[in-house]
């Protein structure tokens, strides 16, 4: 280990605590390691390696208020989210614990023999994590991969390494081998970058910015090497005039504004059918003003700061270019804080219509009838997700249908449940996480035929 990252408690700009950086050497022997240990993690009887999982889980559940302080300190996450984010690794490994022993091939009908496929794990995964939910994303990418019967080497941002760290340790305390899962902080542009050029790692699951996901998939060709992306979003939140619009607005802010607008997920645009237009702004304002903006240590918190200063600075960029309709508080001092912040569009050009500002801000656009609600939320190279807000079910169905992404919501913002898919249409990313088939995504399935 060499240089030293100093985290950052991003609610007061004052220091955590220093974390070594792992170097090239020590990327390469970590890989190494995972490539030893998988053969016996591979051949591990099915219940053995569930009950591992299990156990991983149990332990996880015995911290989980340890690892949601970190991430309130680390991440400036709210209490309330951190615990969720805690239990949601818990409830991933139990979850996909019970994989091993379902990783069924199957029987195909041929003549002169016998045909029967085998879904076998690809090796050494590498997984990439970023700094806004640093513990589900890690959760998401090891446990359908190890219950898969792989090794895992994990990276987690520079930012907010130290939940991750805490994970690798809780699996060796509940008896998983050495090497199954290592978690190995350091820089995207050397340790990330060694997951793609390195021949053992065999598939790389990233999540992150846009840009940085297309050099990775573009360095993974240079191996034919297994690729996940889940990318940037700029989900749109479509209203119809016949939605339950107090409910509507009032829920509005929290679809785009929890963990300060941080959230691949988070519904950036408003689209609100025209007649509906003032009385949903005049219903969102009272919605947003309220919003309890504070240090996250403080437990009533709805929303706390960004996560740097460089995010603090791209945020109010955005904010510098437009005219802010109304916004929210913030509690002020050191810490990287934008107030909640609303903006009415009326050119789709608009470069905060366009792009993923990653803070909380929001857009606000009318549209004119249920064709136009589609084109508009579609007229964007992102498709994560999106929700849509209407008392007839067949127009929410039939809207839900025809927008671009790859999770949707009717009269709800929920997008992410562990045990159904949920990855990005278009430039938002490439493959599936989480449900029932991730982890096929991380074996190859062969085919066999035995003559007789
Ligand atoms: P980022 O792309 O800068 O970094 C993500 C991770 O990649 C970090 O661990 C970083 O160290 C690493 N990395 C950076 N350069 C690398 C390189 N050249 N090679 C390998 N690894 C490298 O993204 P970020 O700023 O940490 O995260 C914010 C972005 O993540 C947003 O665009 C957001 O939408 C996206 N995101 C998407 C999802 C999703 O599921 N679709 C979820 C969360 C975040």
């Amino acid at each position: 280990m060499s240089d030293l990252h100093t985290v950052i408690n991003p609610a007061t700009a004052k220091p955590v605590i220093d974390v070594p950086l792992a170097s090239l050497a020590d990327a390469d022997y970590a890989i190494e390691r995972a490539h030893a240990a998988f053969p016996a993690w591979k051949a591990m009887a099915p219940g053995e390696r569930a009950a591992l999982l299990r156990r991983f889980a149990a332990v996880v559940d015995a911290h989980i208020d340890e690892l949601a302080e970190l991430e309130v300190r680390n991440a400036g996450h709210t209490w309330g989210n951190a615990r969720w984010e805690a239990g949601n690794v818990r409830d991933c490994l139990n979850y996909y614990a019970g994989a091993p022993e379902r990783l069924f091939g199957r029987q195909i009908p041929v003549a002169g023999g016998v045909d029967v496929t085998f879904h076998e794990p690809l090796g050494v995964v590498g997984i990439i994590v970023p700094w806004n939910f640093p513990m589900p994303i890690a959760g998401w990418g090891f446990a359908p991969a190890l219950a898969a019967g792989n090794t895992v080497v994990l990276k987690p941002a520079e930012l907010t390494p130290l939940t991750a760290i805490r994970l690798g340790e809780l699996a060796l305390e509940a008896g998983l081998p050495a090497d199954v899962l290592t978690v190995i902080p350091g820089k995207g542009s050397v340790v990330g970058a060694r997951f793609v050029t390195h021949e053992l790692v065999r598939k790389v699951c990233f999540t992150g910015s846009t840009e940085v996901g297309k050099g990775i998939m573009r360095g993974c060709a240079d191996q034919v090497k297994r690729v996940t992306l889940e990318l940037g979003g700029k989900s749109a939140n479509i209203v119809f005039a016949d939605a339950d619009i107090a409910a509507a607005a009032a829920s509005a802010p929290y679809a785009v504004f929890d963990n300060a607008g941080q959230d691949c997920c988070a519904r950036s645009r408003i689209l609100v059918e025209r007649s509906a237009y003032d009385e949903f702004l005049s219903r969102l304002e009272p919605a947003v003003l309220g919003m309890r903006v504070l240090d996250p240590s403080d437990e009533s918190s709805e929303m706390g700061p960004l996560i740097s200063a460089q995010q603090k600075a791209t945020v109010t960029g955005y904010l510098d270019e437009v005219s802010v309709a109304f916004a929210g508080s913030t509690p002020g001092g050191d810490g990287f804080w934008v107030p909640p912040s609303v903006v009415t569009v009326d050119d789709p050009a608009a470069r905060i219509w366009r792009e993923e500002v990653f803070g909380p801000v929001v857009a606000v656009m009318p549209f004119d009838d249920e064709a136009d609600a589609v084109a508009k939320a579609n007229d964007t190279e992102y498709g994560l997700s999106g929700s849509i807000f209407s008392s007839d079910l067949g127009r929410g169905l039939r809207v839900a249908r025809g927008v671009e992404a790859g999770n949707l919501s009717v009269n709800s913002h929920s997008s992410v449940r562990y045990w159904t898919p949920f990855g990005g249409y278009k430039q938002s990313g490439l493959g599936r996480e989480l449900g029932p088939d991730a982890p096929m995504a991380f074996t190859e399935e062969k085919n066999v035929f035995i003559a007789h």
